[in-house]
């Protein structure tokens, strides 16, 4: 559960979100497993989703290749090695190259066609200094972008200063390099070439007249380069399958080589379809050793400082998704673990460098005396204070695949 962690909460009587929920699957499951909170990077640091995905899949800092590159593998893009991958905000600007709106109004049904636009602008103008480009759309202002060409870099600064009102910041090189000069030289004449052919678009004339934000400019971040890292299977030796409506998750997946199962209901909203989750989850266990199920809007509660929402829809993940793991699973040769990559308090609106709850169950767990699910019940727990490297061991020597150190 994405963000899950959360800290003490005067309007719920001084309980997190997850202590005050009606969580009884969950609670079955610590009573019958062992539990503990786990430190994800290190005690007191908070950490990104994607990152914080691959510690937790047995990775390591050295593998995370930006969040450009998992954006474009999250929205379907192949990459290839020497692809540089940013993420990209459609934006509104004005003919000085001012922001007036780093998100251009968010709700962007144009976007697909805007980003038609732009591929075949640059396809036609034979890319920009031998450099193609290619962008694809994600969700409501957000898209990926790869260049692929000779001599480019990933070490360039961002163009999204973060902030309305300000110019578009110039790209520049990160360091020395031919090759990244020539990349931020490539990203600041994209810049301009956006707002050229964007700018009396019909699209943009038809916003103007309902009062909505011109779309005129993409603001980019993250630049990231692939690198080949071992798959999941390759690493293990296991196969995993994963459940998750996010298009970050999904990009950590496909990096990954692990297998993300069509669910049509995974939203990645507090609307999504937990029924057909854990379904699929379920029927993702006949096929591999180690299925996934990601559920994002407990971080995005915590990021709203929505303390009630994130206690009411804990309640639904458990009464859905709790019910489906303490029914539907066979506990004779199945373990579970369930965790977060991060905690996202309310009283913070974003991630906090807090340990999370994490709780093992299964057949002949060395279980504790720990009877709930929560921040505070689970350090108690039998596991202790782990770190996000050990859990794929833990469960490795649980499903007995893990290999013996030394003779
Ligand atoms: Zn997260
Ligand atoms: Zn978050």
């Amino acid at each position: 559960m994405d963000g899950l962690g959360d800290k003490p909460i005067l309007d719920l009587d001084g309980r997190t979100p997850l202590e005050a929920a009606r969580t009884p699957h969950f609670d079955e499951l610590a009573t019958r497993g062992a539990c503990g909170i786990m430190d994800v990077v290190e005690p007191g640091m908070p950490v990104g989703s994607d990152i914080a995905h691959l510690l937790i899949f047995g990775y390591t800092r050295e593998d995370y290749p930006g969040r450009g590159p998992l954006e474009a593998l999250g929205v379907g893009m192949e990459l290839q090695p020497g692809d540089v991958a940013l993420r990209g905000n459609l934006a509104n600007i004005d003919q000085g190259m001012n922001i007036i709106d780093r998100r251009a109004g968010r709700r962007i049904p144009e976007a697909g066609e805007i980003i038609t636009i732009l591929n075949n602008m640059v396809e036609e103008s034979g890319g920009i200094e031998g450099v193609k480009v290619e962008f694809r759309h994600s969700t409501e202002q957000r898209v990926a972008c790869v260049l692929r060409g000779p001599g480019i870099s990933h070490c360039i600064s961002d163009t999204n200063p973060n902030r309305d009102y300000v110019p578009v910041a110039e790209c520049k090189p990160l360091d020395d390099s031919p090759e990244a000069r020539k990349t931020a030289r490539v990203i600041n004449n994209l810049t301009k070439k956006i707002y050229e052919s964007l700018k009396d678009n019909p699209i943009n004339k038809q916003r103007k007249a309902k009062g909505q934000p011109q779309v005129n400019c993409i603001l980019t971040h993250g630049a990231g380069m692939i690198q080949s890292v071992p798959s999941f299977q390759e690493k293990f030796h296991v196969r995993a399958a994963c459940v998750t409506g996010n298009g970050v998750i999904r990009g950590v997946c496909r990096y990954l080589g692990i297998n993300v199962m069509p669910c049509p209901g995974a939203t990645g909203t507090i609307n999504t379809d937990l029924e057909a989750k854990i379904e699929t989850l379920l029927q993702s266990l006949q096929k591999v050793d180690i299925g996934i199920l990601h559920i994002k809007a407990t971080d995005s509660s915590g990021h709203d400082n929505k303390p009630f929402q994130k206690k009411e829809f804990l309640e639904n993940i458990d009464s859905i998704v709790g019910h489906g793991l303490v029914s539907g699973v066979d506990w004779e040769d199945t373990c579970a673990v369930i965790t977060a990559d991060h905690s996202t308090p309310c009283e913070n609106a974003d991630h906090s460098g807090d340990p999370v709850p994490v709780l093992i169950v299964g057949k002949n767990i060395i279980h504790d005396e720990v009877r709930s699910l929560g921040e505070r019940s689970c350090a108690g727990g039998y596991l202790g204070r782990i770190s996000s490297h050990s859990l794929m061991n833990m469960i490795l020597n649980r499903l007995g695949r893990q290999k013996k150190f030394g003779a």
